[in-house]
């Protein structure tokens, strides 16, 4: 459990209790660079370059690239929200970056349009992504599914969070459950690196929807000793969110029973506990 836990391929820079693990010195690592209040921009690195997720603002990825001495080489989007795309041009006029986003969806830039299927690699990086469309945040949203230096690794943008999901904007819950079940698919030993901050007060609402779940409690603990020490909860696994999060638990019966006493009805199909989740989650406080 916790961060050393974690394949060794992430690294944390802000963490007061990381490990650097030098016998192990991997070539490859994967750290969180923090921006606006709770975002998380994912930067994919070497001792030469680097690759970004969802830069919303360019300052600390500027910032990074200077500190480690990488080029940045390419810039993946999994959805067109200022808080995922707002640094995007200033990274392409400073590095001349490639930047891979989805196809269906209007951005301030893109070079290489993205739909499922579609693959982004980089040997020298030892990245290995395919894209999976996941409408439902927004219409086109897409996430990268693969591997990075031998960890099995999902960037979601913001379908999926740590014991939560991202509001249903622009698709239905019907896409966003079939979203959620594509990632559900995924390695259950896949690293869920999400876009935000969000573990505590998803963990919280949680809670209320499975009282009785052991391992989201265990998992609520250490996120709170996370946060106090100031380190991400993030990345999560897909095999964590199977076990804690209500919205990737829509056919488990303790989840339907709250689920439909929370909306005073019964729920005949994952479509409508999904729906009735999301409805619950965003009144909850
Ligand atoms: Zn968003
Ligand atoms: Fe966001």
């Amino acid at each position: 459990m916790g961060c050393s836990s974690f394949d060794n391929v992430i690294t944390n820079p802000m963490s007061a209790t990381a490990q650097t693990a030098p016998e192990r010195d991997p070539k490859t690592r994967i750290q969180p660079l923090s921006a606006f209040s709770d975002n998380y921009i994912w930067l994919i690195s070497n001792r030469e370059t680097a690759v970004v997720v969802d830069p919303g603002d360019a300052v600390p990825v500027l910032g990074a690239l200077d500190r480690l001495g990488v080029r940045l080489t390419a810039i993946l989007l999994t959805h067109h929200h200022p808080d995922h795309v707002g640094g995007v041009q200033q990274l392409v006029d400073a590095t001349g970056a490639r930047v891979y986003g989805p196809a269906n969806e209007v951005l301030p830039l893109c070079d290489v349009a993205m739909s499922d299927g579609a693959r982004f690699s980089d040997t020298g990086l030892g990245i290995d992504l395919t894209v999976i469309d996941v409408p439902g945040h927004t219409a086109g949203h897409i996430a990268y599914a693969g591997t990075v230096g031998g960890s099995a690794v999902v960037f979601c943008g913001d379908t999926l969070f740590a014991a939560g999901c991202g509001r249903v904007f622009e698709g239905t819950p019907a896409q966003m459950t079939a979203s959620l079940a594509r990632l559900a698919a995924l390695p259950g030993d896949a690293l869920v690196f999400c876009a935000h901050e969000y573990t505590l007060s998803n963990m919280r609402w949680a809670r209320e929807v499975e009282p009785a779940n052991q391992e989201l409690q265990g998992w609520q603990a250490e996120a709170i000793r996370q946060r106090e020490l100031g380190d991400p909860t993030v990345p999560s696994r897909i095999s964590r969110e199977l076990a804690c999060n209500p919205f990737m638990r829509t056919a488990i019966p303790s989840v339907v029973q709250s689920a439909s006493q929370w909306a005073q009805r019964d729920l005949d199909s994952p479509v409508e506990v999904f729906a009735a989740l999301r409805e619950w989650k965003n009144s909850f406080r």
